[in-house]
């Protein structure tokens, strides 16, 4: 279909909805985001993308501009949380340009918001803050989004960014409700001149303790530290990015970690607890002329840091398929066709991944001692155990991934 007599309303000006909506204005349909925030990017934390991610960046055209403002971390290396032995070391930096042809890549969320959002708008993208969607509605091959000052809008394609508490989904989707997974996480930032210089070795850092481990690194040219705690406990927490908690709280949880992660963590002034839970997948993304994407579609777990990356894949492959359909209906059909496999796979791995930081005494000091001494003999065969999620490419591919 030819997208310039389209147009298309993008509820979330996320990183999925951003990256949704310039991939398409590029391919010259009208597009308009409206963002329920009064501004963007306003809550700062820290966001990987691996190597399949940054494919899509490099296709939108933001490689330069996303080199002055990412971070290149040179390895992922995993500890014992007492006594802060490396157990294992997963090598990124240079082996993973070589390996994937693209790098690995650390951004403060705001900064690669702002990319994006520049992005879009040099595409010819309209977007509105303050504009919080209450309903949509399908009819026909159309749709009416109205917003919660009452304002109704008209638009052939809704394209749902709205987040892992997406109203849209509610709404027009059926599904499983969400079960806790029986862990919690606390992130935040801390200004690195409140830390001893090289307190961390380079790169991405995991301590990996009894029921709970600590992930941390450094964005912003190492002016600020990031950190993601996440412990097992049977109680749960409110599912959600921006419910503040209690430093002390955290400090408790972890004082049984080692000095680096007692210094880091005496620093911490705020931080954020969310509950971690599960979303079995949707039967459904795709609704008439609606489409869900992203985080509204798929939320997932932190444990394989694949929630931006997953959400740019989908933004590109939706935008892709539309340009090559006969009609908007076809597109939208062939988008959910392309993603849901490998999106599901991602949500069920980013799952396994949290359980085997968490191991029990006797069974983790095995694994401990396996990762070793895989770690020893053939470092670059533990980044090839994610040679199927980072050395995806949906921008070159043309078959289901
Ligand atoms: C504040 C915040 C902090 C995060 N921190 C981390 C982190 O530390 N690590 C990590 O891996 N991932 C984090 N994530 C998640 C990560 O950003 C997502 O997995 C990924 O980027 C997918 O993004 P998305 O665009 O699908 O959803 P989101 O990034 O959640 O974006 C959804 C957007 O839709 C808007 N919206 C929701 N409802 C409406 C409505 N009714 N009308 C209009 N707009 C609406 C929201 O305000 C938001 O801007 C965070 C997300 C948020 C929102």
């Amino acid at each position: 279909m030819n997208l310039a007599e389209h147009e298309f309303i993008v509820i979330g000006a996320g990183i999925a909805g951003l990256a949704a909506a310039m991939a398409l204005a590029q391919r010259r349909a009208r597009v308009r985001v409206l963002e329920q925030a009064s501004a963007l990017g306003e809550v700062g934390a820290g966001i990987q993308v691996g190597p399949n991610g940054v494919a899509v960046l490099e296709a939108l055209g933001l490689r330069d501009a996303a080199e002055t403002c990412a971070s290149l971390p040179p390895a992922i290396e995993l500890h014992h949380f007492a006594s802060e032995r490396r157990v294992a070391r997963i090598p990124l930096g240079r082996q993973c340009i070589a390996r994937y042809g693209r790098p690995y890549w650390q951004f403060h969320r705001a900064d690669l918001l702002a990319l994006l959002e520049a992005g879009a708008r040099e595409a010819g993208v309209t977007i509105e803050t303050a504009a919080r969607v209450a309903d949509v509605e399908t009819y026909g091959n159309r749709c009416r989004v109205t917003l919660e000052c009452g304002a109704t809008l008209l638009a052939e394609g809704v394209i749902a960014a709205d987040g892992l508490r997406s109203g849209v989904r509610g709404r027009l989707f059926q599904g499983e409700a969400p079960s806790f997974t029986g862990h919690v996480a606390w992130r935040g930032l801390v200004d690195a001149s409140r830390l001893p210089e090289r307190l961390f070795p380079d790169g991405v850092n995991v301590y990996m303790g009894p029921r709970r481990h600590l992930v941390t690194y450094p964005l912003r040219h190492g002016a600020l530290r990031n950190f993601v705690a996440v412990e097992e406990r049977d109680d749960w927490a409110i599912e959600g990015w921006t419910e503040p908690d209690d430093p002390a709280n955290l400090r408790a949880a972890f004082a049984g970690f080692g000095p680096r992660v007692k210094q880091l963590l005496e620093a911490v002034d705020e931080t954020f607890l969310w509950g971690l839970f599960d979303h079995p997948p949707l039967p459904n993304w795709v609704n008439g002329t609606v489409a869900l994407i992203g985080d509204a579609c798929h939320p997932m777990l932190p444990f394989l840091a694949q929630g931006a990356g997953t959400g740019l894949e989908d933004a590109w492959v939706l935008a892709a398929e539309l340009d090559v359909a006969k009609d908007l209906g076809q597109g939208l059909r062939a988008y959910e066709a392309r993603r849901k496999p490998r999106a599901t796979r991602i949500q069920r791995a980013s799952l396994r991944n949290g359980r085997i930081y968490h191991l029990g005494p006797g069974i983790g000091t095995l694994a401990h001692l396996g990762l070793s001494a895989a770690s020893a003999v053939a470092p670059s065969a533990l980044l090839g155990r994610f040679d199927w999620l980072y050395g995806a490419d949906v921008v070159s591919a043309q078959a289901t991934l």
